[in-house]
């Protein structure tokens, strides 16, 4: 019995959902079912808005502009990140800043922030590896203090909090994405930005309508519409949204039975953690995550990539992550690391992911503990 590492969540309620909107006929965007996963989201923050769109990178295209980023600006990102949130930042002409990650979360390490910042810094962008928040309390600090915008990469957390707060609604902008990959998905693609200042509301609107004061026209507040300033499409079609709009109401249960596969995965390796085999991940107090990614690191690079080629023979799909962007020669011309590479690199290349998914049954998880007590045995015998 073959064991893929994900598959995307199927409730049952996409299909009644999209026939619905496709005879309701608007289904260009911001119908119906549209709204129903904006006020969803919403409701998590109500001082926010959101803005569906088409994917988590257009979420960040989006969001670049509406930080209105400049050649020569340098915007501070982790390398240990999806390239998508840094190619937003680089159409605009901004210099990628790398800083280091935390090993035991693999998130930005706020400590090193400071050293980060020039007089050309004007965005912080923090990731929330796995779901797992990044220390917004001191990022939030550090950028108040240099009068810097935060874009949080939320793509993999909604439903995910920090002190309470909704992951994505605690910066000045947030970023989520609806891939098939992320807990909720709008049909395969999909994305969203939430704006949590409001002073960004009045031109978030403008770009979401092409550039334009559309939105202003509908209100009845102008007798025509006109070109102000950049723009894009980035709305999210109806029958997508469809398909999303009946995931949502159920995102607490989803999430909890990925919590659940987690903490089950955590439980049962802490004893090779223990052995000193395995490195486990660390949730910081004050974080609730939603299980998307369970990931642990094995002592070195050759045992995770013969950990990899073990699995896959006993039909399990185990994958490592992101290849740190500063170390590709694009990542190097577009940017630099600030200070020292003390973890990106030589963590990433330890880092490996089980197979977590929504309807995962609890026998394939055992089974995919199985063949990984089996294999830390064997490396017992020949270590
Ligand atoms: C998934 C993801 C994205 C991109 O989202 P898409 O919807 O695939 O465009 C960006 N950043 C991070 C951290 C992600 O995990």
């Amino acid at each position: 019995m073959a064991i893929p590492f994900t598959r995307a969540l199927v409730t049952g309620t996409e299909h009644e959902n999209v026939k619905q909107a496709l005879e309701d006929g608007s289904i260009g965007g911001t119908g119906v079912f549209g709204r129903q996963c904006q006020q969803w989201m919403e409701q998590l923050s109500p001082s926010s808005r959101v803005f569906l769109t088409t994917s988590g990178t257009s979420a960040l295209i989006f969001a670049a502009l509406l930080a209105d980023i400049q050649p020569g600006d340098e915007v501070i990102v982790p390398s240990y990140t999806y390239v998508a949130t840094v190619n937003a930042f680089l159409m605009r002409g901004a210099t990628c800043v790398y800083v280091d990650v935390e090993k035991s979360t693999m998130n930005l390490d706020p400590a090193l922030l400071e050293a980060a910042i020039t007089p050309k810094t004007r965005a912080i962008v923090p990731v929330h590896y796995a779901s797992i928040a990044c220390d917004m309390t001191t990022i939030m600090a550090v950028a108040k203090r240099h009068k810097l915008i935060v874009i949080e990469d939320a793509a993999s957390s909604l439903t995910s909090a920090y002190k309470g707060k909704p992951l994505g609604s605690i910066g000045h902008i947030g970023c989520f994405s609806f891939h098939a990959t992320k807990n909720f998905t709008a049909g395969g693609q999909g994305g969203a930005i939430m704006v949590n200042d409001p002073n960004l509301l009045a031109r978030a609107e403008v770009i979401y309508e092409n550039g334009t004061n559309r939105r202003q026209l509908a209100r009845g507040e102008v007798s025509r519409y006109e070109m102000l300033d950049l723009g894009a499409n980035f709305y999210m079609s109806e029958v997508s949204a469809a398909c999303l709009a009946g995931q949502l109401v159920m995102a607490e249960h989803v999430s909890a039975r990925r919590r659940q596969l987690w903490e089950v995965y955590y439980a049962r390796l802490k004893g090779l953690a223990v052995a000193g085999h395995v490195e486990l991940p660390r949730v910081p107090d004050h974080c609730v995550h939603n299980g998307n990614i369970f990931w642990f690191k094995t002592r070195t690079r050759s045992i995770r990539d013969t950990f990899i080629r073990f699995m896959k023979d006993a039909g399990i799909v185990v994958l490592f992550h992101f290849t740190p962007l500063h170390s590709s020669v694009f990542g190097e011309k577009t940017g630099r690391f600030s200070g020292l590479d003390r973890h990106t690199t030589v963590e990433s290349e330890k880092l490996v992911r089980l197979p977590l998914y929504y309807d995962m049954t609890d026998e394939e998880q055992r089974t995919v503990l199985h063949h990984i007590e089996r294999f830390f045995e064997e490396d017992e015998k020949v270590s």
